[in-house]
């Protein structure tokens, strides 16, 4: 078997590829955003007008003409049926349950279609949920092209906690539509957390409360040691901003006197109650004017109006801390996220039942493109991922079996992924030609106590003496959890490589059982650990003298001879009992007892590459 040494313990640093321009893509119901590295920053992206956010919302033109944003809201009232928004609901949706919600009814859909995804039928064709979803994510890599002159060759785009496997496939599939290449789908609570930094927290209980244009999200996250969980979701997907827009549209109805609204005037009327609810969130007073009348409408009156809809969001933070076993004490942070936690009354809703100020310094309509922003730049290697939590982590160490059957671990548990860690090793033995590499999973110090991966040899490695090899082992995790362990030796370049899935036959149980053993037996395995290197450099150091005194005995004085057998016989018997700290001493002692011979070897060799000068004769000519 060919055996590892380790010469270098500290590893040495991933190489850096060049930087790779990746965005952080906010893909919502009502509006849209991208979010990009600038200047070192992550910021959200505005349209030449000026506006971050995209509506998302898709006009088909009878002419095939794709209009995105603004400019397709403003057809909706004219042309309804070519007008597609909040798409995102209709994701991974079937037909019956599409057809079926009153959320579509303005549509027609393609009935020849495969139920599984529906089309929207439109002016421009048959259009299913993912293929609107592709050209919002279009508009907003074009946007992003735009203005900062690059294509995007990565993204992190944001999905809702509660999104399902169907629903979370499709947002995939609407980015290859696109042409961006996902580098994660990433929880847009999660998101939200990253962009506060709390990820660079140890531990915490996190609230997300997200009100949207017409989706209302509460997620309870929890962080360990740099890794979140959702613990429990609640909300409404059908309570938004728009309800609360209905709610003033009905007001200003009942001031007009009217006792319903006619369906064409709705849209418009929509509108005033959104501008005047917006300037709410600023001003305790906003105008209406409907039918050549002025109305106003104070904040109060708004909160009064309001009141069952704030009360029901609270609700929902309530159920969601029940469903965890939690109170508001345990809650460490409330971040605010979403467009309609602008108005101040959820603010104050939200503070009060919390008992505690929300965080709110990010502007609540960018923080998920700006976290997703962030953890794009993690994902793409332009940030170290030492320094930013990720959410993906390796659940168990991975390692490679070093001489003594030890483990040396290269991608440490916990260690966010993907990542790529490199660690040079040498050999062992004088000649040694190949190496057995082993690759192995787990906490525990000794390779029997860990999980084996996978096996393969380096071939190919010049003879040299042992020590002089330099083999880089590279243990790389890609996004998927896939390890792929390169080795190359330097002067060859010879390479050898294995692929593993170190999840396989995994469960958590399983994982949890090896993290247990590790822990239970962590002071054994640390003293079984220094007692096979006692061993391991006490063999090295006899294996040397052994040598030595093979070839140039004639350099031993008798006595000094006898006094190394000595030593080595005391560190033979020392060898066999299970004392490291014996074996240290005893070995200190037989570098002793053979220090002067080793030095007199030494200037035998140096003198004779100098061609008979002694080094004292050298060190007094260099005075
Ligand atoms: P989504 O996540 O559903 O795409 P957003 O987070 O963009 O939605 O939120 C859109 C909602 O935010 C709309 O209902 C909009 O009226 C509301 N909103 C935006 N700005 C304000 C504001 N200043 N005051 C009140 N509501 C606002
Ligand atoms: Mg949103």
């Amino acid at each position: 078997m060919s055996l590892l040494q380790i010469s270098e313990p500290g590893g040495s640093p991933t190489r850096r590829t060049a930087r790779k321009r990746a965005a952080g893509i906010d893909l919502g119901t009502t509006n849209s955003l991208i979010a990009t590295s600038i200047g070192g920053e992550v910021r959200t992206l505005a349209d030449a007008g000026g506006a971050h956010l995209l509506p998302s919302v898709v006009h088909y033109g009878v002419d095939g003409v794709i209009g995105v944003g603004a400019a397709a809201k403003e057809q909706a009232a004219a042309d309804p049926a070519n007008v597609i928004a909040s798409v995102k609901r209709a994701l991974g949706k079937g037909f019956d349950e599409l057809t079926g919600s009153g959320d579509y009814r303005q549509y027609r859909f393609d009935p020849a279609r495969d139920t599984h995804a529906p089309a929207f039928l439109t002016a421009a064709g048959a259009r299913d949920p993912a293929e609107v979803s592709a050209d919002i994510l279009r508009a907003l890599a074009r946007r992003a092209e735009d203005r900062i002159g690059e294509a995007i060759e990565g993204a992190v785009i944001t999905v809702p906690a509660y999104f399902n496997d169907a629903q979370r496939q499709q947002t995939r599939y609407a980015a290859s539509l696109a042409d961006i290449k996902v580098l994660r789908l990433l929880n847009e609570p999660t998101a939200a957390a990253v962009a506060y930094g709390l990820d660079s927290k140890d531990h915490g209980n996190i609230i997300v409360f997200d009100l949207g244009g017409g989706t209302f999200d509460v997620s309870l996250l929890s962080l360990q040691k740099g890794v979140f969980e959702v613990l429990a979701t609640g909300g409404d997907t059908a309570l938004g901003g728009d309800d609360f827009d209905r709610l003033v549209a009905d007001w200003l109805a009942r001031q007009c006197g009217m006792e319903e609204i006619a369906p064409q005037d709705y849209p418009t009327m929509l509108r005033a109650a959104n501008r005047a609810r917006e300037t709410l969130s600023v001003a305790t007073q906003a105008e209406l004017i409907w039918g050549g009348s002025r109305f106003s409408l104070s904040a109060a009156e708004f909160a009064k109006l309001a009141a069952t809809l704030v009360r029901r969001t609270i609700l929902a933070c309530r159920r969601v801390l029940r469903d965890a076993g939690m109170e508001t004490g345990d809650i460490d942070n409330v971040l605010l996220v979403g467009g309609a936690t602008r108005m101040p009354l959820i603010r104050r809703a939200v503070a009060e039942y919390f008992g505690r100020n929300p965080l709110q310094d990010i502007d609540p309509d960018r923080v998920v493109a700006i976290g997703a922003g962030i953890q794009a730049e993690v994902l793409a290697g332009n940030q170290p991922a030492d320094d930013f939590l990720l959410l993906d982590v390796n659940p168990l160490s991975l390692g490679i079996e070093t001489m003594g059957e030890l483990v040396e671990k290269i991608i440490h548990r916990n260690t966010a992924i993907p990542v790529s860690k490199s660690q040079e090793f040498t050999t062992y033995k004088d000649g040694q030609t190949a190496m057995a590499l082993h690759v192995v999973q787990g906490e525990r110090e000794l390779v029997s106590e860990c999980r084996s991966l996978a096996r393969f040899s380096l071939q190919g490695i010049p003879p040299m003496v042992a020590g002089a090899a330099k083999v880089k082992v590279t243990f790389q995790v890609d996004a998927d959890g896939l390890l792929s362990v390169f080795a190359e030796e330097a002067s060859t370049g010879r390479k050898a490589e294995v692929l593993v899935k170190p999840s396989f036959g995994l469960d958590l149980d399983q994982v949890e059982k090896m993290l247990k053993e590790s822990h239970d037996h962590a002071r054994s395995d640390m003293a079984a650990r220094a007692l096979r290197e006692a061993r391991l450099e006490a063999t090295r150091l006899m294996d040397a003298i052994d040598g030595a005194i093979g070839e140039d005995a004639e350099l031993l004085e008798v006595d000094e001879h006898a006094a190394i057998d000595r030593a080595m016989d005391d560190l033979r018997k020392a060898m066999a009992g299970e004392s490291a700290a014996l074996i240290e001493e005893r070995t200190e002692q037989l570098n002793n007892v053979s220090k002067d011979f080793a030095a007199r070897r030494m200037n035998m060799t140096v003198g004779a590459a100098l061609r008979g000068e002694s080094i004292d004769a050298m060190e007094s000519q260099s005075d």
